[in-house]
């Protein structure tokens, strides 16, 4: 028969950028929308890692690689595993992948039978039940309230985990949320996953976007039995402003690494050598941007917190990290606009949209409806703008 993947056409199209594109398109019709989407670092990527990537042009590396990434790359990514999150992995422990998402595809083929229950905190990125269920498992949802800083306990891993689970997503800091989970809550949730015998998939992608003085813990460093369960999961999209030069990695197991690289062999091969050229320059070569961004990203997110503070029926939890604020909309929804109860956030967004030229990311598809997520990945300029028009909407209310 002609009938497609079943699998495939279960697959639910990203929401975040279909609302990214329907912004840009409103604006090439120009209007002038604020867009709260974005979902990457509105600077441009660091000089030093672009000269390093013409350099790479010129000198003719353009040929294959190793599949699993160039060795001098791995290394780089050692080195920063052992300074940054105190984590000693060999360059045999090392994937190289073309992105976050990426990384997360190989980790769940490698890891994933039939069936396999993976744990997943809610809210959550999007992105992850869709690779889940991709790679044949199935996404078990955690409800992590605000009361409880939309962080998962200990407790409430251990109640969800049975024979079938395999796996659970740890993303700190947190998207949508901004969270980070402290040292103590790693350890308690590190000693459920030992007992259950099941891995931990330390998605750790915003790590160097910190602020105040929150502190960024990777639970593979918090001793051996976590460290040999864990596949710790970054890359130099957010960190360095490089999302659209495709680069992730994971630290593993040797055995996990070995199976996500015969994978990729056959899938994709190598990630892009320039761009593997631009990442070692990003990890190896100065720091500095990297601050700078931080300090923009840290006084956006103050003036966003303030802001929302002070504002009617809305409110939210200070994030301590990557760059999104979780606004709480649940009271919002109760209320009639235009003669009719708004009810859902995607309804919201709607008006938002279309009334009020600012888009904003419902967030039903991060598994809490009667929120939304604020990016303060744009500029002050925007934000202020943004959020005075979300401001006056309330008002009407
Ligand atoms: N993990 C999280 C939590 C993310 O938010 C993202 C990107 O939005 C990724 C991973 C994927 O990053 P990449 O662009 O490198 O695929």
């Amino acid at each position: 028969s002609l009938e497609l993947s079943r699998k495939a056409q279960a697959v639910k199209p990203s929401s975040t950028l279909a609302i990214t594109a329907r912004a840009k398109e409103l604006k090439l019709q120009g209007l002038d929308i604020v867009g709260f989407g974005a979902g990457e670092p509105d600077f441009n990527t660091p000089d030093n890692i672009n000269d390093a990537a013409i350099r790479a042009i010129h000198d003719g590396f353009t040929k294959y690689t190793p599949v699993s990434g160039t060795e001098e790359l791995k290394k780089a990514v050692c080195k920063k595993f052992k300074t940054f999150n105190n984590l000693e992995y060999g360059t045999n422990q090392i994937v190289i992948s073309n992105g976050g998402k990426h990384s997360l595809t190989n980790i769940f083929e490698a890891i994933l039978n039939l069936g396999d229950e993976v744990i997943i905190p809610s809210p959550y990125w999007l992105s992850y039940p869709e690779i889940v269920k991709l790679a044949d498992g199935v996404p078990v949802f955690v409800r992590a309230s605000k009361e409880q800083s939309y962080k998962v306990t200990a407790k409430q891993i251990e109640e969800a985990c049975n024979e079938k689970t395999k796996a659970l997503i740890l993303n700190t800091p947190n998207n949508p949320t901004g969270m980070i989970y402290t040292r103590s809550e790693l350890e308690a949730i590190a000693e459920v996953a030992i007992k259950n015998d099941i891995y931990v998939i330390a998605d750790e992608m915003y790590e160097n976007l910190v602020y105040g003085d929150s502190e960024q813990i990777s639970i593979a460093s918090l001793n051996d039995e976590i460290y040999k369960r864990t596949i710790t999961c970054s890359g130099v999209s957010k960190s360095y402003a490089m999302t659209g030069w495709r680069i992730g990695y994971t630290g593993s197991s040797v055995e996990i690494a070995k199976l996500m690289n015969s994978i990729q062999s056959h899938q994709t091969s190598n990630a892009n050598s320039i761009a593997q050229k631009a990442a070692t320059e990003a990890l190896n070569g100065t720091q500095e941007t990297v601050f700078t961004m931080n300090n923009e990203f840290d006084k956006r997110r103050q003036y966003m917190v303030s802001r929302v503070a002070a504002m009617p029926l809305i409110d939210a939890l200070t994030p301590q990290g990557a760059f999104y604020l979780f606004v709480d909309f649940s009271e919002v929804l109760t209320k009639v606009y235009k003669g009719a109860v708004i009810g859902t956030t995607d309804k919201l967004a709607e008006i938002l949209i279309n009334d009020f030229l600012v888009a904003v990311i419902p967030c039903g598809d991060f598994g809490f409806d009667d929120h939304v997520r604020l990016s303060y990945a744009i500029s002050m300029q925007n934000i202020e703008k943004g959020l005075d028009r979300i401001e006056k909407f309330l008002k009407l209310l």
